[in-house]
């Protein structure tokens, strides 16, 4: 099959859809690979490392789409994306339809096979192709909670581990999915006092296995979180309900409780932010603060890390690229139906129930 990389055109995005080392797999398994020039600049994989890993350079976006049957991507096909897809064509990226009604009709419209990382599910349950950006995101948020702990950051001036003879931070993170044991891993490794709130008991007993005495767990009532946000230094928000705008967990009256230059990372944004004083801000502009508190609301966190980012999106993604480009879409999704999860639209309609629900389209 001919597979295409094209430059992610979004503002500030430099993740790209395949490594050269992903290329090198696909051109093992006997599949030409086309990528556009520069796509891989910014995260510093050079046009000549493409062409070692065996893909042909290509001068425009537009030559990719002409001559790749697969075009791969990370980010939703923008405006001028769209445009140049054609029937034969499988889009295999994030496509995040079910708030992007515009995109969803664009993609209808133009015939072609669209499978979203985000609905591919595992035989283990969840969403493998979405993992890595949690993990990436909650390991982020103790980094930049940190940072913005600092005085000069407008922080309160704390250390997260402290330091011998001075108490370390504490730390509550709420959600103890993916995202909020990547932030405890982390916060662990730094020394600091953490506590992880959720209100799925089995999950709290998995993670008092895990960490065994290096964290608290708590379950996540409202008292217990009003509690915590009062003497927490940092607060992380790692809630997901599925298909749901995430929680107000914290809510305005407690954020006065809070110490001046206290922290709160709201990973959550995305789905509307766990925080009632949150809203999403970006990478120029990450923080804000209200009542005395920073609140940093990035809502792509992973961008930030595009090269890491880029690397744990391909572990994830490339099973299923060399799948699809091995066997065609179609029966590669016959074979997987993890893989047929991830079918969002194809031949002019939506393909997926709860895409299709939440945007009141046919199904
Ligand atoms: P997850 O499903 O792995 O974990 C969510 C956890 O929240 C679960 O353990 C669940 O029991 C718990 N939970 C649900 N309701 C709760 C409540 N009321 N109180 C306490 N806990 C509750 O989810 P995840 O992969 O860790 O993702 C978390 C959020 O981070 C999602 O909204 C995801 O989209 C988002 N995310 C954001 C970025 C970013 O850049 N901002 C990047 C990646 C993921």
């Amino acid at each position: 099959m001919r597979v295409g990389v094209p430059k992610e055109i979004k503002n500030h995005e430099y993740r790209v859809g395949l490594t050269p080392p992903s290329v090198a797999e696909l051109v093992a398994a006997g599949h030409e690979v086309i990528v556009e020039t520069k796509a891989g600049t910014g995260i510093d994989f050079e046009d000549q490392d493409y062409v070692d890993a065996g893909a042909r350079i290509v001068a425009t976006a537009a030559e990719v789409f002409e001559q790749a049957e697969m075009i791969v991507k990370v980010k939703e096909p923008q405006a001028v994306e769209v445009a140049m897809l054609r029937p034969h064509h499988v889009l295999f990226t994030y496509l995040h339809l079910a708030a992007d009604k515009p995109q969803a009709e664009g993609l209808m419209k133009s015939g072609a096979t669209c499978i979203a990382y985000e609905t591919v599910t595992s035989p283990r349950g969840g969403v493998p192709l979405l993992k890595p950006m949690s993990e990436v995101a909650g390991r982020m948020a103790v980094q930049v909670g940190a940072h913005y702990l600092e005085k000069q950051q407008g922080g309160r001036g704390i250390l997260l581990g402290g330091v011998p003879g001075v108490a370390p931070a504490k730390v509550a993170i709420l959600g103890g999915g993916v995202s909020g044991v990547n932030a405890a891993q982390m916060a662990v490794g730094l020394r600091a006092d953490v506590t992880i709130y959720d209100i799925n008991n089995d999950r709290l007993a998995e993670l008092d296995m895990f960490f065994s005495s290096q964290i608290k767990t708590a379950y996540a009532s409202k008292a217990a979180i009003a509690a915590a946000v009062k003497n927490a230094h940092l607060v992380i928000g790692a809630v997901l309900v599925p298909g749901a705008a995430a929680p107000k967990l914290v809510t305005r009256d407690m954020l006065k409780t809070m110490k001046r230059g206290s922290v709160m990372v709201d990973i959550a944004i995305d789905q509307g932010g766990c925080f009632e004083t949150s809203h999403a801000t970006t990478h120029q502009d990450p923080v804000f603060e209200v009542d005395g508190v920073i609140h940093y609301c990035v809502a792509n966190m992973p961008g930030a890390v595009a090269r890491t980012s880029t690397f744990a999106l391909n572990n994830a993604t490339l099973p299923f690229a060399v799948k699809l480009a091995n066997m065609g879409a179609e029966a590669a999704m016959k074979a997987d139906a993890h893989l047929a999860n991830g079918l969002n639209v194809s031949g002019g309609k939506i393909r997926h129930a709860a895409v299709a629900e939440a945007l009141d389209l046919p199904f």
